[in-house]
C-alpha cells in the first residue's frame, strides 16, 4: 500500500512548491538504485548546514560536492577495482586532469607516448596555459620506464591497452618501480575495464577510466572515474568540486545500471573480438592484425597473465594497403557503425587517418603507431557470425569486380 504523505501548508503557490519536496520515507530496500536529482539539501539548523559545507559531518549539502546516486557509483567502482575509495567526474578527461593535478605536486609528468588523443590535447593545453611540464616516452616495459624516469618526475601516466596499437603495458612491473622510486603511477585502464585488469590492486597509485566506455557500456552517457586510496580520493573530490567537474545524478545512475552487466558484456566483446581477429587473419587480405589475444601479438603472454585469462578486450586494429582501401572498407561496413568511441553494445569501425587523426601527415601517423591504412574496430556484443560476415563483405568491397 502506498504510504500517506504529510500535507503541505500555505496558499496555492506555496503548496505547489512545498509538496514537490515531500518525499516518502521508504523502509524497503530498492533493488534498482535510486536517483536523487536534488541540487541542494536542507537541514534542521544552520549550524548543521555549516557542518556539511565544511566537511565536518557526513551527508549531502550541495550537488557539486556529492550526491547519493554518485555515492552508490563510488562504492561500486571501489569494489570492482579492489581499492579503498573511488570518485566520479563529468568525463574520463576530467578524471585524468583531476588525478594528475593532485598527484603531480609541482613536479613533471612522465606520460606514455601511446596516448589517447584527447589526453594529448589535455596535456597540450595544460602545458600551454597552466605551466605543466609533461614528458613523453614509449612506456610499455619496466626498462623503458627506468630509462625515461628522472628525479624531477613526480607522476607517471600510462594506459593498460594502447589505442589503436593494442600494445599492453607491464602495469605491475611499472607499479613496483614507481613505488621503489617514490613516484606516483596513474593507469588509464579504460580499454581493459576492471573486469580484465585492476591496476590499483597491482600496486598503481590510482586508476582512471572513461566510464563512457566499458563501465557504463551502452553508449548513452559520458563519465569518468578514479579509484585510489582514501587520501588521494579525498584530494580528487576536493579538486572536483572546486573546479566544477562533478558527475550528475542521472549520469551516475546510468553508469551504475550499465556496470552491473560489465562481466557479461566484456566476455561477449572479448569472444567476438577474438573471432573477428581470426577471421581477418584467415582472410589473407589484411597486412597485420593487432589484438592481444592473437599468439603473435608482441605482449600476448603478458596480456594473458595481466588479464587473468578472462579475455583480451574488444578493441583490435589492422592495416589495409593504403588510405583509399581503408576508407572503402569502413564505408562498406553494414553492421559496424562508423563512429568514434568504444566499449558499448554496438560494434564500431574507425579509420583514424580520416577521422580521429586527420590532422596528422603520414610521418606523424607513424609516430602515433598507425598508418594511413589502419582500421580500428571496437567490438560490441552482437552475434559473432554477423560481425565476421560484415568484415568479410567489407573486405570484398575494397576491390569491387569491374
Ligand atoms: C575515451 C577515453 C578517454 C576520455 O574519456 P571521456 O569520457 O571521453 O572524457 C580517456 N582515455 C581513453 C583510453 C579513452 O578511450
Amino acid at each position: 500500500m502506498e504510504p500517506s504523505l504529510p500535507r503541505p501548508r500555505g496558499r496555492f503557490a506555496t503548496r505547489a512548491v512545498q509538496a514537490a519536496a515531500i518525499v516518502p520515507e521508504v523502509a524497503q530496500k530498492p533493488v534498482g538504485p535510486a536517483i536523487w536529482p536534488s541540487a541542494t539539501w536542507a537541514m534542521p539548523t544552520s549550524s548543521e548546514v555549516g557542518d556539511l559545507l565544511t566537511d565536518t559531518a557526513p551527508g549531502y549539502v550541495y550537488g557539486r560536492y556529492d550526491n547519493p546516486t554518485a555515492t552508490t557509483l563510488h562504492g561500486l567502482v571501489a569494489s570492482l577495482h579492489e581499492a579503498p575509495a573511488a570518485w566520479s567526474l563529468a568525463s574520463g578527461t576530467a578524471a585524468i586532469h583531476a588525478v594528475l593535478s593532485v598527484l603531480r605536486g609541482a613536479g613533471r609528468v612522465l606520460s606514455t607516448s601511446r596516448l589517447y588523443g584527447g589526453t594529448w590535447a589535455l596535456f597540450r593545453r595544460l602545458t600551454d596555459e597552466a605551466g605543466w611540464q609533461v614528458d613523453h616516452a614509449d612506456l610499455l616495459t619496466v626498462e623503458a620506464l627506468e630509462d625515461a624516469l628522472e628525479a624531477s618526475h613526480t607522476v607517471v601516466h600510462v594506459e593498460t591497452i594502447a589505442n589503436p596499437s593494442t600494445a599492453v603495458a607491464d602495469v605491475a612491473g611499472m607499479a613496483a618501480l614507481c613505488r621503489e622510486r617514490g613516484v606516483a603511477l596513474v593507469v588509464d585502464n579504460t580499454f581493459a575495464s576492471p573486469y580484465l585488469c585492476r591496476p590499483y590492486a597491482l600496486g598503481a597509485t590510482a586508476v582512471v577510466e572513461s566510464a563512457t566506455k566499458y563501465l557504463a557500456g551502452h553508449g548513452d552517457v559520458v563519465a569518468g572515474v578514479v579509484a585510489a586510496d582514501e587520501a588521494v580520493v579525498a584530494a580528487v573530490r576536493e579538486h572536483t568540486f572546486e573546479l566544477g567537474g562533478s558527475l550528475g545524478p542521472f549520469e551516475s545512475w546510468l553508469v551504475v545500471r550499465g556496470a552491473q552487466t560489465l562481466p557479461l558484456r566484456m566476455r561477449a566483446a572479448s569472444a567476438n573480438a577474438s573471432a573477428v581477429a581470426h577471421a581477418l587473419v584467415d582472410s589473407g587480405a589484411v597486412e597485420v592484425v593487432r589484438y592481444p589475444g592473437l599468439e603473435d601479438h608482441p605482449q600476448h603472454a603478458l596480456a594473458a597473465e595481466l588479464f587473468g585469462g578472462r579475455g583480451f578486450g574488444g578493441v583490435l586494429s589492422f592495416d589495409l594497403p593504403d588510405r583509399n582501401a581503408a576508407e572503402r572498407f569502413a564505408d562498406a561496413c553494414e553492421v559496424f557503425a562508423r563512429a568514434a568511441s568504444l566499449g558499448g553494445t554496438h560494434s564500431l569501425v574507425l579509420h583514424p587517418a580520416s577521422t580521429s587523426h586527420r590532422q596528422l601527415d603520414d610521418a606523424s601517423l607513424a609516430a602515433a603507431g598507425l598508418g594511413p591504412g589502419t582500421i580500428r574496430l571496437a567490438i560490441g556484443i552482437e552475434d559473432e557470425e554477423d560481425l565476421r560476415a560484415d568484415v568479410r563483405q567489407a573486405l570484398s568491397a575494397i576491390h569491387p569486380p569491374r
